[in-house]
């Protein structure tokens, strides 16, 4: 069973055609860029093969699709014979509300729902939708199915999802803690006890996805309890771009400032700030590493503040499971930068947290990194939230 997964932003479709029969196989993935700009570009990489990169205008998503379709099946370098070997669709969809707990099969009720739910994602729900009907367009006899960032999170007790403003705002918008990232938590704290041949269902587990876009969870005997984005991806830890949790004063204080205006206080707390902001070099942990080496002091500020910020959420989610069996890192950061590792493990001896300094040198694997008379397991584990989606695919269009 062949399974195209979509994963649309507003100015973006990343896709990934699997093979699902037995071991899952990457068949080719790529990117379509820059949609609706004069200069567009497509990516598409068929593994084993060389990648095809295009440069030219991508007016809307329907043409980045299409550009998509027409390359799986390219005499020279496509991996499929005709568009009737794709069996299903399966999209990532960021804001499935108080609705979806789960993934669903894609029907009307779905998409007005989904639909619905822009109101409080406007920079990504529309455009997921926009995927789902681009794609019903171009693969009519398809089913779809559409996985949702949100919906692991949707067994946070409401003390963890309420916020202190007036209740109102809950029950007439919908303003309340959500959460992020649930495809990827769900999946390493999963993974991690399968490797561990330990039962999920036993074990307090903090999950820690660091990425351009960071949140941490506490998984409780498999269920999420808690996670530091909130409303939307901005809240939490000190991100890429993203500020993180901040004073609201502070920001009322700025924008009276500078007189910024929503549109403008939104760019600034989303693009503007996190390491980026704090250290005016970059986002890239990569970049501020080497920055730090050669003494730029602020890039060594910025490490410090996110590593210290992940530190904090660890010893939070400590006190709200009672306890910590297992901690996770995953996402770009997570399972590539020891040092960050190191830094945010530090003098957590108290919490049973004890990082080998050898086994930490790991990359994009699946390794334990706490010495071995550590109380708490620590491990890097690497996601995988297409395959995630892929495997919900599978199981929901067979039904
Ligand atoms: P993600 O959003 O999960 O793709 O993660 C992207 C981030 O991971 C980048 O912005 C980098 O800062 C970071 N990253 C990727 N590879 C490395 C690496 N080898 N060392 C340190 N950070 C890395």
């Amino acid at each position: 069973m062949n399974v195209l997964v979509l994963n649309c932003g507003s100015s973006s479709i990343k896709y990934q055609l699997l093979n699902m029969d037995g071991e899952p196989v990457v068949l080719a993935k790529g990117i379509v860029e820059k949609i609706g700009l004069t200069y567009g570009s497509f990516t598409y990489k068929p593994t084993g093969k060389d990648k095809v990169v295009i440069e030219q205008p991508i007016v809307d998503h329907s043409v980045g699709m299409d550009l998509i379709l027409k390359a799986l099946i390219d005499p020279n370098y496509g991996v499929l014979k005709s568009l009737q070997e794709i069996d299903a669709v399966g999209h990532r969809v960021a804001h499935g509300g108080e609705y979806f707990s789960e993934s669903v099969k894609i029907d009307q009720e779905a998409k007005t729902k989904i639909r619905a739910l822009g109101e409080i994602a406007p920079l990504h729900n529309p455009a997921n939708l926009k995927g789902i009907e681009t794609m019903e367009k171009l693969l009519p006899a398809v089913p779809q199915v559409a996985v949702f960032d949100t919906s692991f999170h949707q067994t946070l007790p409401k003390k963890a999802y309420i916020y202190g403003i007036p209740y109102e705002y809950y029950e007439e918008y919908g303003v309340r803690r959500y959460g992020f990232h649930g495809t990827s938590h769900k999946f390493v704290a999963e993974k991690a006890c399968r490797i561990l041949g330990w039962d999920i269902t036993q074990k307090k587990i903090i999950t820690c996805h660091l990425g351009n876009g960071a949140s941490i969870s506490a998984i409780d005997k498999g269920k999420s309890v808690d996670t530091s984005m909130g409303f939307t991806p901005v809240a939490g830890l000190v991100m890429g771009t993203r500020a993180g949790d901040l004073d609201l004063g502070a920001l009322l204080y700025i924008a009276e400032k500078e007189g910024l205006d929503l549109a403008k206080a939104n760019t600034l707390v989303n693009k503007k700030s996190g390491v980026q902001g704090i250290s005016g070099v970059s986002s890239d942990f990569r970049e501020l590493q080497a920055a730090m080496e050669q003494g730029n002091a602020r890039a060594a500020l910025a490490l410090d503040v996110f590593c210290y910020n992940v530190k904090k959420y660890i010893g939070a989610y400590a006190a709200v499971l009672n306890g910590v069996d297992l901690v996770i890192f995953t996402g770009g950061i997570g399972e590539n930068d020891d040092i960050v590792r190191r830094e945010s493990c530090k003098d957590m001896d108290y919490l049973g947290i004890r990082i080998d300094e050898q086994k930490n040198k790991v990359r994009s694997t699946d390794a334990i990194i706490s010495t071995a008379d550590a109380k708490t397991t620590v491990m890097t584990i690497t996601t995988d939230e297409e395959l995630v989606i892929a495997m919900d695919t599978v199981r929901l269009s067979k039904n």
